[in-house]
């Protein structure tokens, strides 16, 4: 039904009277909230005079389903002060919007409450509850949970798969693909998205090929761009630019901007310009607000001693309007959410902050760290350029996690692009002369820091 059906089919059920029925108006709420009119689907909620759990579920659920997690939760936590005793549908959604915000807490608070009520096990909760502590980067417990399971399908299998793999722990990611195998259990799309993901971050190109290559001759399952994106970028990892080629040239399926972000990258690694041109240029037209391909391809010329080219190529960025996304660090404390932009003094312990970071660059110095210019702004002096690296925002996030989070417990910071080479670093010596577990999830994957190393082996 479109939405124009659905508001006749409301204009009828006012006219003839139906509307004081509760059932009446739970399936209005589900069915404007199933098809993203939120809005719509509120205000019918608003009317009802007693709302039950179903009345809760189809609010609460339609706003996860449509990526308003923010709203979903504040209508999960309304439902527990009205006195509704939640389901398992809306703790499944509820689970997920945790998952999608990455808030660890209060998806801890979630499982809890729901052991409290005695919900039982559900394999969709179950689902939910491992997907959840796996994209909080919190695998042991997604393990846990996985292990608790009674009943477990592909997706309770690809949850932990993909969790492994983007915490840096590729061989187990494997490990647990041959476990799913053995116990009858058929692979599909996602799953060979979490194998090569796996593979590609553990340098295991073989390994890659067979996966990629049984897709569609055991499975029967086409490969996607996704699939194409993670063995380029292997291959480009692996020094096998050629072959990154070939198969581009070979795939089945149009490349889509994954597929020619991955080669781009193969291409500034070997340095090969040409390609890297028409890569570039292919993602000029497919996101042509992301500012990536420019500083790339910049890069790339500035390497190569191309210094007018890459010049122009920075005009015209400008030119057509495109500004890097700020970069921006967040980290979750008792449910609340702090944030932080590079040199960032807005936080109400903004002085705490600066005078911590100014201790642990002391310290990460004494032990060894060494800034790295390379990630600082050119225009700067060398002590403008050392400061300005040490307020980036994972740093400022990280100091104020030392004076917060209690010794012991692990660090988790979360940041929206691509950690940078200077802060990896930095990391590494935070996590050894502290002695706590810092992990880091940016864009891309996790970095779990222990003991002055990375998950990762610096490959990211
Ligand atoms: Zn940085
Ligand atoms: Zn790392």
């Amino acid at each position: 039904m479109d939405m124009k059906n659905a508001k006749s089919v409301h204009c009828l059920i006012i006219k003839t009277g139906f509307e004081a029925y509760k059932l009446v108006n739970n399936a209005l709420v589900d069915m404007y909230a199933k098809r993203g009119s939120l809005g719509c689907a509120f205000t019918v909620f608003n009317h009802m005079q007693d709302k039950d759990v179903i009345s809760w579920t189809s609010l609460v659920t339609g706003c996860a389903h449509n990526g308003s997690c923010e709203e979903a939760l504040k209508y999960f936590c309304d439902m527990r002060i009205a006195g509704i005793c939640p389901d398992q549908i809306v703790v499944a959604s509820i689970l997920s919007a945790c998952a999608e915000l990455t808030l660890l807490e209060l998806g801890r608070q979630v499982h809890a409450t729901f052991l409290k009520f005695g919900l039982g096990s559900s394999l969709s909760v179950g689902n939910s509850l491992v997907m959840m502590y796996a994209k909080c980067g919190s695998i042991e417990d997604a393990n846990r949970v996985f292990d608790s399971m009674q009943v477990r399908d592909v997706i309770t299998w690809t949850a932990l798969i993909v969790g492994y793999a983007k915490n840096g722990r590729g061989k187990d990611s494997l490990q647990f693909y041959d476990q799913m195998l053995a116990s009858g259990t058929k692979p599909d799309s996602i799953t060979f998205i979490g194998l090569l993901f796996a593979c590609s971050h553990a340098g295991l190109v073989e390994n890659a090929r067979h996966y990629i290559e049984s897709m569609n001759k055991v499975y029967g399952i086409q490969p996607g761009p996704e699939h194409y994106a993670c063995m380029i970028d292997l291959l480009g990892r692996s020094g096998k630019l050629v072959e990154a080629k070939e198969l581009l040239d070979q795939m089945v399926v149009e490349p889509d901007a994954t597929v020619w972000k991955a080669f781009l990258a193969a291409c500034r690694v070997h340095g090969n310009l040409e390609l890297g041109e028409r890569a570039a240029k292919n993602l000029f037209e497919l996101e042509p607000k992301n500012a990536m391909p420019y500083v790339l391809l910049s890069n790339m010329y500035s390497a190569a001693g191309k210094w007018d080219a890459a010049a122009s190529i920075r005009k015209l960025m400008k030119s057509r309007g495109i500004s890097k996304e700020p970069g921006c660090s967040w980290i979750e404390l008792n449910s609340q959410v702090h944030t932080f932009l590079s040199e960032d003094r807005g936080h109400p312990r903004t002085a705490d902050i600066y005078s911590k970071i100014d201790e642990m660059m002391l310290l990460i110095k004494e032990a060894g760290y060494v800034p790295d210019m390379n990630f600082s702004l050119h225009d700067l002096d060398v002590e403008g350029k050392q400061l300005g690296l040490a307020y980036h925002s994972e740093k400022l996030a990280v100091a104020f996690a030392l004076l917060t989070v209690p010794a012991g417990a692990p660090i988790r910071i979360f940041k929206n692009l691509r950690v940078c080479g200077d802060c990896h670093n930095a990391m590494k010596y935070t996590s050894g002369v502290y002695l706590r577990h810092i992990i880091l999830r940016d864009s891309n994957r996790f970095h779990h820091f222990r003991e002055g190393k990375c998950s990762c082996g610096d490959y990211w």
